[in-house]
């Protein structure tokens, strides 16, 4: 691996931070005071700086612009009862980020900028990180294309950027989902699993559309046959079926590998509840809600960490789960707090702390 030099830091002059209401946050309305950056040319990376947040300026003909090369991940960073800070699993979030630059034909961002980059300007902009309960540093790292040539082919120069947004406590309204059976998502050999910026400007019209019907978000399903589930709106889903945890399993490469998502089938299982990775079908979901077996329903994903599902409907079939008696849901979340804040101990070192 190259070796990088160290990352220049230079301040900014004046802090925002006092225009921004910290009971008022919402999610990412407001960015800190700096960035890091790092250019990609000739075949290596250079230039890590933390510089003060601000627009940055290209050419019209940007590739990543025209042909969408750009990829990101969300990850967040919590205060700790002890005042120092957390990045929730970052490790993960690396890994799939690289999986994602694969799969676009980018270049890999090495540890030293992903992990080193994130924690330097996290200490940088520590005064940002929120003390209120529930509140987070939202992370967003992100690389995209450079190059300011018309010509459909991978790019030789990146960026890598990561800025940070204060969060507040995410209120996860209980959805209304649309199964659906026109618009895709994914398919296998396509991009899926990758998050990468196209995957979301495709799934705004279908969500748009839902919305239309008077429902939150879409439950993705398979390109083939709409039969079975994938995703729900920009969540990983679970289901509860006879007092087992249902979600739909990796291999077909059509699904975004959640650290979530992870996180919840390992703690299912210091819970006691059975986990099943696997093809999950639609008609296996009604003829359980028929029986009275298909008890709870709920997304995962790092923005709510999880989101209870209070419909679905199905061709019209509607099946309905009372938000406030979803008690495997509720376990899953106060264990999941319980040790992001260091109530429980963190045996698996899913904290990575900030500063060391
Ligand atoms: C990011 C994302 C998720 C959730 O992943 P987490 O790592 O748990 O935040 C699920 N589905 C899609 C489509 C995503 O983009």
């Amino acid at each position: 691996m190259q070796q990088l030099d160290a990352i220049k830091i230079t301040k900014a002059t004046t802090s925002k931070k006092m225009d921004v209401d910290f009971n008022n946050l919402g999610f990412g309305n407001y960015f800190t005071d700096h960035m890091f950056v790092a250019d990609y040319k000739d075949g290596a990376w250079g230039n890590a700086q933390i510089i003060p947040y601000g627009p940055i300026s290209f050419e019209p003909a940007l590739s990543a612009i025209h042909y969408g090369q750009s990829i990101f991940e969300g990850i967040k960073a919590y205060r700790m009862k002890d005042g120092s800070a957390a990045i929730y699993r970052p490790y993960e979030n690396m890994k799939r980020f690289n999986r994602s630059a694969l799969r676009m034909e980018m270049p890999e961002v090495p540890e030293e900028l992903f992990m080193g980059g994130m924690k330097k300007l996290l200490e940088v902009d520590d005064q940002w990180i929120p003390h209120e309960i529930e509140h987070a540093m939202y992370v967003r790292p992100f690389m995209f294309a450079t190059d300011q040539v018309m010509k459909v082919m991978p790019s030789l120069t990146y960026k890598f950027i990561i800025i940070l947004s204060p969060v507040g406590a995410y209120y996860a309204a209980p959805m209304r989902l649309l199964v659906e059976e026109e618009y895709v998502r994914a398919a296998r050999g396509g991009v899926g699993y990758a998050k990468t910026a196209g995957n979301y400007a495709a799934s705004l019209h279908p969500f748009a559309v839902a919305r239309q019907k008077g429902y939150d978000q879409v439950l993705w399903t398979d390109a083939h046959e709409h039969k079975y589930v994938q995703e729900c709106g920009t969540m990983n889903v679970f289901f509860l079926v006879g007092g087992k945890l249902l979600t739909p399993g990796l291999a077909s490469g059509t699904i975004l590998e959640g650290v979530t998502r992870d996180s919840v089938v390992q703690v299912a299982g210091d819970l006691g509840i059975p986990v099943e990775e696997r093809e999950v079908s639609i008609d296996e979901l009604v003829e359980a809600y028929k029986a009275g077996t298909f008890t709870e329903a709920f997304g995962s994903g790092t923005a709510a960490t999880i989101a209870k599902i209070e419909e679905i409907n199905y061709q019209d079939f509607i099946m309905t789960f009372n938000p406030l008696n979803q008690p495997v849901a509720d376990a899953l979340k106060k264990r999941l707090t319980e040790i992001r804040d260091g109530i429980l101990p963190d045996t698996r070192g899913w904290m990575v702390k900030v500063g060391s």
